[in-house]
């Protein structure tokens, strides 16, 4: 068995000076309304506000930022249809680095048109008859590109776990955090954050009831795998968590809960109407667990990462549409 160097809260300030004036300090936002309905205080970490629409620019940036002149010049790699592969091809545009993304031929449109827009290489492969791994190891060999996964790498880690360390910075300790996922990149840098500036803090990661992976993990002291799952959460169809961020999920967080696509429709539809903001299904995750929670959350100050606000318009119209 390989042993892990896992990252520590010293890494995501290191992160933290190397991401600052080039990613937003998204804003901490309340709702007087959320308050009087939880009986708390809740704090929201506007990551909809982050360039490019959503946290995974702060670990690709902390990534792409630590790469040697070398690497830099050959290039990096990614596999994504979604928010990964912006943040890297954004990160990867600031920094002056070539950048190819593979995506699934049935990537929508809009997702593949963004990438292109930040400047990025993108190569399509039919998933159903490629494997997109292999694919990838392939052309990073070729080429000599550096891979980047979605979440597990300690510097992506790392770059996440700035999102709750400004949360935290802002707005002083917490009793109760939440926190959406998918791969656990997100919940493992926050919860490195949170125990170093909040240690007695309780921290959830949520997923979708549909894909509980991370839940069946977390409880039977292994990684689970699973199918795709179906849910509106595309952030969140992740199959198994990593190495590293099993480990650090194990040791620093309290529970894993699971919420329904309608609980999460039921907080867009909040977000939307009582806060005026624009949240995709995976950034609902968060606050439809708080939710679920909320007799427990009495007199508590609590905070809700939302993680990004990238839907299609009409999906999102569709979605709040419904009765
Ligand atoms: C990627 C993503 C997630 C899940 O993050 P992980 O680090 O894979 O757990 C959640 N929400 C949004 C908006 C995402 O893009």
């Amino acid at each position: 068995m390989t042993i892990l160097t896992l990252p520590t809260y010293q890494d995501i300030q290191a992160a933290a000076k190397r991401i600052a004036g080039l990613a937003n300090r998204t804003p901490v936002m309340t709702s007087r309304t959320a308050n009087e309905e939880f009986g708390a205080e809740l704090f929201f970490k506007c990551e909809n506000f982050q360039r490019m629409g959503a946290f995974k620019f702060r670990g690709a940036l902390n990534a792409l930022a630590q790469f040697t002149p070398e690497q830099k010049k050959a290039g990096v790699i990614a596999f994504s249809s979604g928010n990964h592969a912006q943040g890297i091809a954004l990160a990867a545009q600031i920094l002056n680095i070539p950048a190819t993304i593979l995506m699934p031929l049935d990537a929508p449109e809009v997702k593949v048109a963004a990438t292109k827009g930040y400047g990025a290489n993108v190569i399509t492969f039919d998933r159903y008859t490629q494997d997109r791994e292999q694919l990838c190891q392939e052309l990073a060999q070729k080429h000599g590109y550096t891979l980047i996964p979605p979440f597990d790498h300690p510097h992506i880690i790392a770059g996440q776990g700035t999102a709750a360390k400004e949360l935290i910075e802002e707005v002083g300790e917490l009793d109760a955090l939440f926190v959406c996922l998918g791969g656990g990149g997100l919940l493992s840098g926050c919860a490195l954050a949170t125990r170093a500036l909040s240690p007695n803090c309780m921290i959830y990661g949520v997923e979708p009831e549909a894909g509980n992976d991370a839940q069946q993990s977390f409880r039977s002291g292994k990684i689970v795998h699973i199918n795709t799952p179906k849910t509106i959460a595309d952030g969140a169809q992740t199959q198994h968590l990593g190495q590293y961020t099993f480990a650090i999920i194990q040791k620093n967080v309290d529970d894993i809960l699971t919420v329904t696509d309608e609980q999460l429709i039921d907080r867009m539809k909040f977000y939307a109407e009582r806060m005026k903001i624009v949240v995709e299904p995976t950034g609902c995750l968060s606050f439809a667990a708080a939710l679920a929670q909320k007799d427990k959350l009495k007199g508590k100050r609590v905070g809700i990462i939302v993680s990004g606000g990238n839907v299609d318009i009409q999906h999102f119209a569709q979605l709040i549409s419904r009765p």
